[in-house]
């Protein structure tokens, strides 16, 4: 049997996640001989054997590849043959300057927490890792991945440790964060400011002890710190909400494995993949109806049908809920309000120590900040909400010329996004930028992912929007030239990005608000549009929306107005819930704002009707958090009905006659889930007529589905369905967010297509 060679070409995310000694050990077992390196844009390798074993090799590269590995493409091709004497690893060369791929963090793999249990320097040892797990973008300061540019630098590696990272066939070979019990990082607990112990034991005795019984923790993790208390003590819940200020954000829980989550919530096999999956996102999941106890304490949802779980990713959770009592428990980002999340020791011990019972530290620093990604799967796939621990910084691939582009995003949920060759890095959510602190992390971190994936900038892109943080940030930079970016568009184009559509489409989004060409406040865009230009072909009716953007927060003020639209003063006779929730004083105040058109932007957000509905029924008059209308609304859509109201099919779609036939089925004393799954079909028949008018118009197939509303799964399914029925091709987003945290990867492709357009 001859013997031949082959050199095979790996790109993707191959990088700091084991791919070279994978490579290595699959080589020995199929007594190959030759080489792997890392080169600037890829892995390289060469391996000379029979052909049978060169199959099987290359048949394990593709199966077995380490966990975190994203592998885009393995190219092969027979050259002629070589002769090696042995397989290496060959030393990568001069590749500090373009390694632009870093892998996000890794929830602690099987084999470390079986070495947690073992006898040795890392039994009990919260710190393990190895090159399959293990913490990564948060502890990188700088490129190349190598120790002493993460926080792990001045840990000095013990020499059983240091023995690991050099044997090639030792699964932490060259795992950067390696540490054990003699050498590594450790925990801490405090109580009040004073340090109380560092042995783990006893920590995990304490900690336990003081969450069994009703007490709220601090808890440094993976990218920040987090506050934990029983998710079943409804008191213990109660305090927590108190002390974060947050009087109705749902709270995401941890449960002790899948089995006990399965028990408290619907899961189906995506939702488990991706519960399961090593970047272990919180996943939005429907509650199950429980006949008997115990029961998740009720404060942790707010009367949503929803709530976001998650499974232990760190190797401390684990060893925790070996001593819970528990099968859940709350863990909410350590901040205020809309502060950024807290990475800080010494910060965390002074707004922590005396508003919880206590403060558990560890000396790994967090350089880079990030907060547990959100996840919900609709349509049988996972769609991020929140994009941070996970996922990021892993880049988009976008198929345009993306070098040196930086685009600022939008203004709440905020991300950013740089490129470098033909790759998007959308930064990790970043929060609302409307703090001071958030407005800091958020150029910060542009600074750094600047550095990070050494790019030059050539060209900004940013929102329309006067005022806008983001806007302003951008004007702030300095000389490449910057253009604006209508809101909307930036949101099909984002999704058009993630699809690697280049061409003219039919875009829908579908949100709560974003500046307008015409000065007004848009939010049901119908686009004939590419990643170029676009043209408006169709909205929803505009309302005057009294109180402006502030008003977003009080759906009972867009209630009002379109009551207001359509009944004129005598909507004040009919009978309806909100009546009953609204101070007449004020009601009439907003009457006279609307008249003398005082500060009244006129705006069509398709969100902001929901909120109108939501507020009409009773459910929800000043929202606790964003999107709570519409998020209770979806709550309570009724499956299987399949009736809608009426609307007028205009330039301007008008809504008055959905309005009247919602104040009909009140009056005639029709169930609210009713009313609720009407009105989703409604919007969902609007989206669905809308665009086989302008399909037929301009001959177009292909729909692009964007905009925060389509975060409502009962709507996108159905309005996807109603589409692809009819022989529409539907795009929508799945890896990146459909809300605001997605903007700045459309601001990226237009500015990317309108400079290759210049050319
Ligand atoms: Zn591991
Ligand atoms: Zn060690």
């Amino acid at each position: 049997m001859g013997i031949s060679t082959i050199q095979v070409t790996v790109t993707g995310l191959i990088q700091g996640v084991g791919y070279r000694p994978f490579v290595y050990r699959i080589a020995l077992r199929h007594n190959l001989t030759g080489w792997v390196r890392n080169t600037n844009e890829n892995v390289q390798i060469r391996v000379s054997g029979k052909s049978p074993d060169l199959n099987a090799f290359l048949s394990a590269l593709k199966t077995e590849a380490p966990q975190a590995a994203s592998v885009d493409s393995i190219l092969t091709e027979e050259i002629q043959f070589e002769k090696h004497a042995t397989f290496e690893i060959l030393k990568s060369h001069d590749v500090s300057n373009d390694i632009t791929e870093i892998s996000p963090d890794i929830a602690v793999c099987g084999k470390c927490l079986e070495d947690i249990g073992k006898e040795g320097n890392r039994l009990d040892y919260a710190f393990v890792n190895c090159t399959n797990c293990g913490p990564r973008f948060t502890i990188i300061k700088d490129l190349p991945y190598d120790r002493p540019l993460t926080t792990m630098a001045d840990f000095r590696m013990c020499k059983d440790c240091r023995t690991e990272y050099e044997t090639v066939t030792d699964r932490r070979f060259h795992a950067q964060p390696l540490a054990c019990a003699i050498c590594g990082p450790q925990y801490e607990l405090y109580a009040g400011k004073e340090p109380v112990s560092k042995d783990i034991s006893a920590i995990l005795e304490l900690t336990s002890e003081l969450i069994n019984k009703g007490g709220i923790l601090t808890l440094k993790g993976l990218g920040g710190m987090h506050l934990a208390c029983d998710a079943f003590n409804e008191t213990a819940v109660a305090k927590l909400r108190e002390l974060k200020n947050r009087e109705g954000k749902p709270f995401a829980i941890m449960f002790r494995n899948l089995l006990s989550a399965t028990n408290y919530a619907e899961i189906n096999s995506t939702e488990k993949a991706s519960l399961t999956s090593w970047q272990r996102p919180i996943v939005l999941l429907q509650v199950k109806n429980r006949s008997r106890g115990p029961f998740l304490a009720k404060n942790l949802n707010s009367g949503l049908n929803l709530v976001g779980i998650m499974l232990p990713y760190m190797p401390f959770h684990y060893q925790l809920f070996r001593k819970l009592k528990a099968e859940a428990i709350v863990l909410t980002s350590g901040n205020f309000s809309s502060e950024p999340i807290i990475i800080d020791n010494a910060e965390a011990l002074e707004k922590f120590s005396s508003l919880t019972d206590a403060v558990l530290l560890h000396n790994r620093d967090i350089f880079n900040r990030t907060d547990d990604s959100v996840a919900r799967i609709i349509g049988g796939k996972e769609r991020i909400f929140r994009r941070s621990r996970g996922y990021v910084p892993s880049p988009i691939r976008t198929g345009l010329n993306t070098e040196g582009i930086i685009a600022f995003g939008a203004e709440l949920s905020n991300c950013f996004c740089v490129g470098k060759g033909s790759k998007a890095f959308l930064s990790q959510y970043t929060g609302d930028l409307q703090g001071l602190e958030t407005t800091m992390f958020y150029e910060q971190t542009l600074e750094r992912f600047i550095r990070l994936f050494r790019v030059r900038p050539t060209l900004m892109a940013a929102d329309m929007h006067p005022d806008y943080i983001s806007t302003r940030t951008a004007e702030g930079f300095g000389t490449p030239s910057l253009i604006r970016i209508q809101h909307h568009h930036a949101h099909i184009a984002s999704c058009m990005a993630e699809n690697k559509l280049d061409e003219t489409v039919i875009g829908v989004a579908f949100d709560g608000t974003g500046y307008g060409d015409d000065g007004n406040t848009w939010g049901s865009e119908f686009m004939v549009c590419d990643l170029e230009r676009y043209s408006r072909a169709s909205h929803l009716a505009y309302l005057p929306l009294p109180g402006g953007d502030s008003a977003s927060e009080e759906p009972w003020r867009m209630a009002i107005s379109w009551l207001y639209k359509v009944y004129g003063r005598e909507f004040m006779q009919l009978d309806l819930p909100l009546f009953s929730q609204v101070n007449p004083d004020k009601m009439e105040m907003l009457l006279k704002m609307i008249d003398r058109k005082v500060n009244c932007p006129l705006t069509c957000g398709a969100g902001r009707y929901f909120d109108a509905v939501a507020s009409i029924l009773g459910l929800c008059q000043v929202a606790e958090f964003p999107a709570q209308g519409p998020m209770l609304l979806e709550s309570q859509v009724e499956p299987g009905c399949d009736e809608s109201y009426e609307w007028s099919d205009l330039t301007e779609i008008g809504l008055d006659k959905t309005l009247r036939g919602i104040v009909e089925d009140i009056k005639n004393g029709n169930r609210h889930s009713i009313i609720i799954s009407k009105f989703h079909n409604t919007i969902s028949s609007i989206i669905f007529e809308t665009v086989k008018r302008i399909s037929s118009a301009e001959g177009l197939k292909k729909v692009v589905l964007s905009g925060g509303v389509f975060q409502n799964k009962y709507l996108l399914e159905r309005t996807e369905g109603l589409l692809v029925k009819s022989g529409f091709e539907v795009f929508t987003h799945a890896a990146v967010p459909a809300n605001d945290g997605g903007i700045a990867l459309g601001q990226l492709a237009v500015a990317a297509k309108r400079r290759e357009l210049c050319v």
